[in-house]
């Protein structure tokens, strides 16, 4: 144990293995410390949660232990931008500096790559989605051809959204497994085993948690087993995690099942009555559609909790009835149908699919007569509620809480946890991090370790915080021109270039609307939504004087060094409102535990996604640059005390001349 000590205070100390062999390394006590407190949670197969500032280098300080560790590692991130730098850039980058060879997979979920027995059924049907989809099968098929991997993503041109990948790859329910005439080819399996071998295994939270929900219901996981389990950008788990302990369908997903059904049986039987019973389904999908359009007087794109639906408890439970009646009319009808040609046993897997899916569906019905029956006091509730939409309606019952999940979950780990990201706490009282929110969700209080550090950039001098004090309030419609008014003389004198980070598209639009008509060169706007995001952070990058406004994907995982951003204005304090149906039973929960869904959930989710934004400005020790908050209440309300110090310690000012000074010339303002 002490030569591992040894080893990390020898590859982290000024004259240690990074700071011979990585150009710019620059050794931080920070960096040392966590990577002490990793390698005993991973002696100790312990939870740590560890908060670590930009700039601390927490991607090295989790990875060398773990690997000196020797032991099987899996590291689940939010974004794609920070697994493709740890699989594109920091493993390469480590493994020259150890001199060591390190074999890393980054792992996806099924949906990502091609399946050749579903490949093999659709390029056989006689139905396609749209009629450029034969074009597009075929470019698929000769991919199958030439890549190793199998990932669609590598297949430039065809959008993750194009309703033929459904047709294309495998679910849990619809692959053959080992029974696959195509198992020993199979991309899924191959990226697997791949990473089973592999030291190092990289998924997102998605990923993860999925794997998780499968183990606990007893079948087999997507993950190999790890001995060290890393949740970077950890403050994203717990927000993800409620959709993956949801039980839901969808109306679309049942519609889609049922032609899957007729597609397959038609290969083998093409003479059976498969478009009749597919269309009876589909007929009874759009009726149960149509009565909770109806019911929700047409509003695009509702979320409602059932028991607010006038007759769901009689006329959608029949409705949901007739769904079920005409799957079992379906399934009677195909389970006699016996092929010769099926010898992979196609048809075997829709029966036995069918018999589950009626089976969830009876339950649903039941659920929908109960709708608003109240849980047991004291018990985390479950919200039952549906999103409908012109094309289709979900049903979900969803957990308030997962904590309960998790404590489960790390009840039956052997592994060391490690849970790190920029944001994990808020400022307490005292003044000290407070992880209390973050622990609470996750149900980690009562095990896990917790650390700070934070950043090493000298906040002090490196970033103004400027608080104008001539706004209207965020909610008065004069907001966005006043805030667009005390901004605009920053725009003008900033040498580099500008994030305006909204709230909501509103902000977003009227912003642009009142910019575009004040700045000289209105060109140099990059307004979100008028291309995708990466051609828009490319044109940003691009343009001299560059002014992005986006509302809440910019507010993270975008890293812009030096004069690519001087300036970072946020319209208004991100609060998440209780508007969706789990959101409100969250509020009534917390009520009758006695907290307070303001100071014990609004305020702290506000602060993390807050810490976020203000972190886009200073990402290394040479930057320096403005922030700028358009929301009064961080000056006037009581909490803002909380938010401020929440903050890093940036130079408060609440005049727009010493901000503008600072951006032109920080080394001679005061
Ligand atoms: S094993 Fe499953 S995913 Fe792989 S080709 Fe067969 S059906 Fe598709």
């Amino acid at each position: 144990m002490a030569m591992l000590q040894d080893n990390l205070e020898g590859i982290f100390a000024p004259d240690g293995v990074l700071s011979q062999t990585l150009k710019g390394f620059r050794a931080r006590p920070s960096q040392l410390a966590f990577a002490l407190v990793v390698k005993d949670a991973i002696d100790n197969q312990s939870t740590v949660a560890v908060e670590a500032g930009t700039g601390t280098g927490k991607t090295f300080a989790y990875l060398i232990p773990a690997l000196i560790s020797k032991r099987q590692i899996t590291i689940t991130t939010a974004s794609k931008t920070l697994q493709d730098q740890l699989f594109k850039k920091d493993v390469k980058i480590l493994s020259k500096a150890l001199s060591r060879k390190i074999d890393v997979a980054v792992l996806k979920g099924r949906a990502n790559y091609v399946c050749r027995l579903r490949l093999d059924v659709t390029a056989s049907s006689d139905r396609l989605p749209e009629a450029t989809s034969g074009e597009k099968l075929r470019e698929i098929i000769a991919f199958t051809k030439t890549t190793e991997t199998g990932d669609l993503s590598e297949l430039a041109g065809l959008p993750e959204t194009d309703p033929l990948i459904p047709l294309v790859t495998s679910t849990q329910r619809n692959c053959l497994g080992a029974k696959c005439p195509h198992a020993e080819k199979c991309f899924v399996n191959m990226a697997r085993e791949r990473a089973a071998e592999a030291d190092i295994v990289i998924v997102n939270h998605h990923l993860y948690l999925s794997d998780l929900v499968l183990k606990k219901s007893g079948a087999p996981g997507l993950l190999p087993e790890s001995e060290v389990l890393v949740f970077d950008e950890a403050h994203k788990l717990s927000d993800i995690a409620s959709d993956y302990f949801s039980e839901s369908f969808s109306v679309r997903q049942l519609a889609e099942f049922a032609d899957d059904i007729r597609r397959t049986g038609k290969t083998f039987f093409p003479e059976g009555a498969w478009d009749k019973h597919a269309k009876n389904v589909s007929e009874a999908l759009l009726a149960f559609h149509d009565f909770l359009r109806v019911q929700t007087a047409f509003v695009e794109d509702v979320q409602i909790e059932l028991k607010e639906i006038e007759d769901i408890h009689t006329t959608g439970a029949d409705l949901l009835s007739e769904v079920v009646k005409a799957f079992t009319d379906y399934l009677n009808f195909f389970e006699n149908v016996e092929s010769d040609k099926d010898e992979a046993g196609l048809l075997e897997l829709a029966k036995e699919n069918a018999a589950d899916l009626i089976s969830v569906l009876r339950v649903w019905v039941l659920r929908l007569k109960d709708a608003g029956h109240k849980p047991e006091k004291g018990k985390a509730p479950e919200v039952l509620w549906a999103r409908i939409t012109e094309k289709n309606a979900i049903l979900n019952l969803t957990p308030v809480s997962v904590r309960e999940h998790f404590k489960l979950a790390r009840a039956t780990s052997n592994s060391a946890w490690i849970f790190t990201s920029a944001t994990l706490s808020v400022k307490g009282e005292d003044g000290e991090p407070n992880f209390d929110f973050f622990l609470h969700e996750l149900g980690l209080e009562d095990i896990a370790e917790t650390h700070t550090w934070a950043s090493p950039f000298d906040f002090e001098n490196q970033a103004f915080l400027y608080l104008p004090e001539d706004l209207a309030d965020t909610n008065d419609e004069r907001f966005a021109q006043t805030l667009g008014k005390s901004i605009l003389p920053l725009l003008k004198a900033n040498p580099g270039k500008t994030f305006i980070l909204c709230t909501s598209y509103e902000k977003m639009n009227a912003l642009a609307t009142y910019l575009e008509v004040m700045l000289e060169n209105p060109d140099v706007i990059c307004l979100q939504g008028t291309t995708g995001k990466a051609q828009l952070l490319e044109r940003f990058k691009e343009m001299d004087g560059a002014v992005l406004i986006g509302s809440m994907s910019f507010w993270e995982g975008v890293d812009m060094k030096g004069e690519n951003l001087r300036l970072v204005v946020i319209d208004k304090l991100p609060f998440k409102p209780f508007d969706t149906p789990v959101d409100r039973a969250r509020e009534a929960f917390l009520k009758e535990q006695n907290r307070s869904p303001f100071m014990d959930y609004q305020l702290p989710v506000m602060i993390m996604t807050l810490r976020q934004g203000v972190g886009r400005l200073i990402r290394s020790e040479d930057d320096y640059g403005v922030v700028v908050i358009g929301d009064n209440r961080i000056a006037k309300k009581g909490y803002g005390k909380i938010v401020r110090a929440s903050l890093p310690a940036m130079t408060k000012t609440r005049f727009l001349t010493r901000a503008k000074s600072f951006l032109v010339d920080p080394e001679n303002t005061p």
